[in-house]
């Protein structure tokens, strides 16, 4: 039986744990086919990597094929989760929508790619949206809606997002339908009069940034005029999370860090003060992420390093877990897609009623072409383009654009970015880089290790 296995392709290995300590010592082993990861003992997996598994017992050989990390000798791995990724994109039960009701935006942050004007979605641009989300739920595949607020900056058309998420949810509910909404602000406008107003529209998980610490904030996020926003958004965060509704509605923020060599010298600062007022403790998480080039306007110019930014990033989570935060997905685990864009029906909508795949597509001069447009409200029954630009990404993952085809990351990643791949760039996720640094975290957290860090947090 064992000779018509194989070991996975798809596997990740830990150094040794404690080999001065342990005369057999153990690896962790992670099969990104599944998602899961164990210690295997570092003799077991010599043989297994030699395609001796005469040694295993048949308990241990059913367990590593139930984990996917050993697979049938004749399979084209890649073929096979690209086929599942496909198969589990086409069956989706949730709609995903996101709707840009504005191209204002208050900011002029540095690394910014998109054109601000004041303008907000129209009474009638808005029911062609909503009506055009409810076409799409028609179809008897969906379970479920989510819909996302982006922007520009969501919150300057909020009476817009009020009225049509008013029409969403009760469509919703009238069919049985459950409704979930996110939105990415840039938290200036975000007081708790707002924020309660946004609840009772089932509004609940937020995004909104803060680049470092204060004067280093103030560098890369001011107003169009110049001015410091940064203890404007700390203290609506304060005050938002301080009211019983925050938790009683179990809403959520994500403070994102938007990282290059500027931010980078004030996230510890940042930690500090978020912790200070205990935010970990009260649905507020941290997400790291690099500066990237958006629309060609080079801002990744003065960014890390991938490398840099991985080694780093550890030293971010082990700090922020230590000051009370939890990071529930430090090891990514299995998805079967990059993103939105290969999602069928799922459709990001701006201000004019155009349609895209990809939600940095809007208000951005690179992509004003029609190719970067699946169509319009208007038309887009009778004028669709399915071949925009990220649309055909389970076609291009298989060429050169990217070497994801031969990534054993490719089960948890799907690909990451496909519209930074199109454009040239490397799209590959930090943990390409200290996936074994952060499965050895992992394992650490698990075994209660971080000690200052309260219990609940091992995750
Ligand atoms: S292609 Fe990239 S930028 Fe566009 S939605 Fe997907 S992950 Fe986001
Ligand atoms: S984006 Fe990078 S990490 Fe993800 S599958 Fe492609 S090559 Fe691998």
């Amino acid at each position: 039986m064992t000779a018509n296995y194989k070991l996975s392709s798809y596997i990740v290995l830990t150094d040794l744990i404690n080999p001065e300590f342990d005369s057999d010592p153990s690896r962790l082993l992670y099969a990104t086919r599944t998602g899961k990861t164990f210690l295997i003992k570092d003799r077991v997996y010599s043989n297994l990597k030699a395609g001796d598994f005469t040694a295993l017992n048949t308990r241990h050989l059913a367990t590593l094929i139930d984990l996917e990390a050993i697979v049938p000798a004749d399979e084209d791995e890649f073929a096979e989760i690209l086929k599942r990724n496909v198969a589990a994109t086409a069956d989706t039960k949730i709609l995903s929508a996101t709707i840009q009701p504005t191209a204002n935006c208050q900011l002029g942050c540095t690394y910014c790619g998109q054109v601000h004007s004041k303008k907000n979605l129209d009474q009638a641009t808005s029911d062609k949206i909503v009506n055009r989300i409810f076409s799409n739920l028609a179809k008897p595949q969906y379970e479920r809606l989510a819909i996302q607020w982006f922007g520009a900056e969501p919150l300057m058309a909020y009476r817009e997002i009020l009225s049509m998420s008013e029409r969403l949810r009760s469509h919703c509910a009238e069919r049985g339908i459950r409704y979930s909404a996110h939105m990415i602000t840039n938290g200036l406008n975000f007081k708790p009069a707002i924020f309660l107003k946004l609840v009772e529209q089932q509004i609940k998980h937020f995004q909104i940034t803060l680049d470092g610490v204060g004067a280093t904030h103030d560098l890369m996020r001011i107003t169009k005029e110049g001015k410091k926003t940064f203890e404007i958004i700390v203290r609506n965060i304060l005050e938002v999370t301080s009211l019983p509704e925050f938790g009683a509605e179990k809403c959520g923020i994500a403070i994102r860090v938007n990282v290059n060599r500027t931010s980078v010298k004030a996230i510890y600062k940042l930690i500090d003060r978020l912790a200070q007022y205990g935010l970990g403790g009260k649905g507020v998480t941290i997400d790291f992420q690099p500066i990237v080039d958006w629309g060609g306007n080079n801002a990744d110019d003065y960014s890390l390093t991938k490398e840099e930014f991985a080694e780093a990033e550890i030293d971010w989570i082990m700090y922020a877990i230590r000051k009370g935060f939890k990071f529930s997905n430090i090891v990514p685990g299995r998805r079967t897609q990059p993103c939105m864009v290969v999602e069928k029906d799922a459709e990001v909508f701006d201000v004019s009623g155009n349609v895209f795949p990809c939600y940095e597509f809007p208000y951005t001069p690179k992509y004003e072409d029609a190719r970067y447009r699946i169509g319009h409200v208007d038309t887009i029954d009778a004028v669709r383009n399915d071949k925009a630009v990220t649309k055909q990404w389970y076609e291009e993952i298989k060429t050169d654009v990217a070497p994801c085809r031969k990534c054993n990351l490719l089960p948890i990643c799907g690909g990451a970015c496909p519209k930074q791949w199109l454009n040239g760039d490397v799209a590959c996720p930090s943990y390409k880089a200290n996936i074994e640094d952060k499965l050895l975290l992992n394992h650490l957290l698990k075994q209660g290790g971080l000690s200052e860090a309260p219990a609940a947090e091992a995750a």
